[in-house]
């Protein structure tokens, strides 16, 4: 048994007429007639509560979807008792039957479940067709392949052993179960986040942001018919608090694999530090966290290129990326000209319902999301220390719509420079194009984030000093390119300081996270 090499997932074009786009209209048709009634996973079990809440699509908030089952401090117990029900049988499988599930998930994923991942990502979070196929599907599709194929170097790697001697190691899965926790921006990092964990042997409690049960719910379909084993994967609706209380407390938790904002995941470190010696083994502790991403352009900086970075890296997927370009730093010789482009490509996005595949920008993903993106541009009009040059316009009535908005402060340190947004609210500061070093001072210390960042330079040598001085300032660094898309394989991603424990999703070391070796001496 070998794994093949993985390429990449091909992103499908979804041109007018193309047999992708034409399944996924006619799913998207489908999904929103029937009003689905969304139960929890325990133990391969449909657990219905009763206590029933609605899910509606972010840019359309008075058409109810579907409905989901919120659980309570019981079922998290329940889905802790089924997982480590299940541990024994699934820790001692032989690892090539746990990669050819999820490589069969894989291959699921770019088959049948294609049209309905991208479908239920357009309407639950409201992503466009071009945004789902790239998170739902080929980002996701990727994860399950190079995982795998990670899984089976790590399975591989043995020390050396001398005549009279057997060495080996043998990758135990952690002692316990694993608490995946989700956020709503990514399905991708939703599926990720449990099927990494579980793959290495792992039992795993999923608990997903509630504004992401909708395709939550099809990823766990997707699992089930690939084979992961009952129990294995228990998927539970349970508010986070609530959650944490009894998980934080067992025994058996043996670690968390978190994507979500900085304050959460300070609150889980503190709420596991706390219950230290009630463990079993010391908790792996894995989080992925906030940014506050920047473009920081240099005087020899090319403009237009400069100019797309910021389209794109602070525009794209509503700016609900965790690392999407929002603090931007424009030297004063070209700050007219980046600016003036910015202007023409905001000009012609369009903003609106998921379906009409013309728009490049959708709703943010709830009210809570929106009254705060207002705020802060309210707060920009209202400063004289700040000026709205695009955008600023927003619109509640049907779905949550924010305007791509450009604010240009002379105050490097605004609260819109330091803040996470999360939205499409992007904030420049102009500097002295003399002023170089300052600039790169501030770039490192502004903010306490340090996920990704993007120099733009035609000078090398430029190019060389800011990567040097910004070495701590992003956990993935771009030259001459905008701050996101990270693919799977390619560019590991995750950051330091207050972006997370820099574990870089979909590589070796984030699936070494989740295993416990045993070293093993023989002697003949
Ligand atoms: P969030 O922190 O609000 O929620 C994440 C998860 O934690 C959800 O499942 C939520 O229900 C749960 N949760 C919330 N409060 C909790 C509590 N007190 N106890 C236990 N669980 C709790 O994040 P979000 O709004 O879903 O996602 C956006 C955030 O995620 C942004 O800050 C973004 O930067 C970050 N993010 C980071 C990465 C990365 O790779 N660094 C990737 C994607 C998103």
């Amino acid at each position: 048994f070998n794994v093949p090499a993985p390429i990449n997932e091909p992103v499908k074009g979804y041109a007018p007429n193309s047999p992708e786009r034409v399944e996924l209209l006619k799913t998207l048709k489908e999904l929103k007639q029937q009003e689905r009634d969304i139960p929890m996973h325990i133990g391969g079990q449909e657990i219905r509560t009763g206590k029933k809440k609605n899910i509606t699509p972010p840019h359309d908030h008075q058409h109810v979807l579907a409905q989901f089952h919120e659980g309570d401090a019981s079922h998290v117990q329940q889905a802790i008792d089924a997982a480590l029900a299940a541990r024994d049988n699934w820790a001692t499988m032989p690892w090539e039957h746990r990669a050819a599930i999820f490589l069969k998930a894989a291959d699921l994923l770019a088959g049948p479940y294609r049209a309905r991942i991208n479908a239920a990502t357009m309407l639950g979070q409201s992503k466009n067709a071009f945004q789902a196929e790239i998170d739902a599907a080929c980002e996701l599709i990727d994860f399950f392949r190079f995982n795998v194929h990670f899984m089976q170097e790590i399975y591989k790697q043995q020390p050396e052993s001398l005549p009279g001697m057997w060495n080996r190691l043998e990758h135990r899965p952690l002692e316990g179960f694993v608490f995946a926790l989700t956020p709503f921006n990514f399905t991708s990092i939703a599926g990720n986040l449990p099927s990494s964990a579980a793959m290495m042997g792992n039992v795993v409690v999923w608990k997903p942001a509630n504004t992401q049960i909708y395709s939550a719910q099809v990823l766990m379909e997707l699992f089930k018919e690939a084979g992961v084993p009952d129990g294995v994967i228990n998927l539970v609706y349970v508010d986070g608090p609530t959650a944490g209380e009894v998980i934080f407390k067992h025994r058996d938790f043996a670690g968390i694999h978190f994507t979500g904002s900085t304050g959460v995941f300070n609150g889980i470190w503190k709420t596991i530090g706390e219950n230290i010696s009630n463990y079993k083994s010391y908790p792996r502790i894995v989080g992925e966290t906030g940014g506050k991403d920047f473009i920081l352009a240099h005087p020899t900086a090319h403009a237009k290129a400069v100019a797309v970075g910021i389209s794109r890296g602070a525009f794209e997927f509503q700016g609900q990326k965790c690392s999407a370009a929002s603090r931007i730093y424009l030297p004063s010789n070209l700050a007219d000209e980046i600016l003036g482009y910015v202007k023409e490509d905001l000009a012609s996005f369009k903003m609106g319902d998921v379906e009409d595949f013309s728009n490049f920008i959708n709703a943010v993903i709830d009210e809570k999301s929106f009254d705060k993106l207002a705020k802060y541009i309210d707060g920009a009009k209202a400063d004289a220390g700040a000026e709205i040059v695009a955008g600023g316009g927003y619109d509640k009535s049907k779905g949550y719509f924010i305007e791509p908005t450009v604010i240009v402060t002379k105050d490097p340190k605004y609260v819109t420079m330091c803040e996470e947004l999360f939205g499409p609210v992007v904030t420049v500061h102009i500097y002295d194009a003399e002023q170089f070093d300052d600039v790169l001072t501030l770039v490192d210390t502004t903010s306490p984030y340090a996920l990704t960042g993007a120099v733009f330079a035609q000078d090398r040598y430029a190019i060389d000093y800011a990567s040097k001085k910004l070495v701590h300032a992003a956990g993935n660094f771009y030259i001459n390119d905008k701050p996101t898309g990270a693919v799977v394989g390619q560019q590991p991603f995750g950051g330091a300081r207050a972006s997370g424990t820099n574990d870089k999703a979909g590589s070796m070391l984030n699936l070494l996270r989740w295993v416990s070796p045993r070293a093993i001496k023989e002697t003949f």
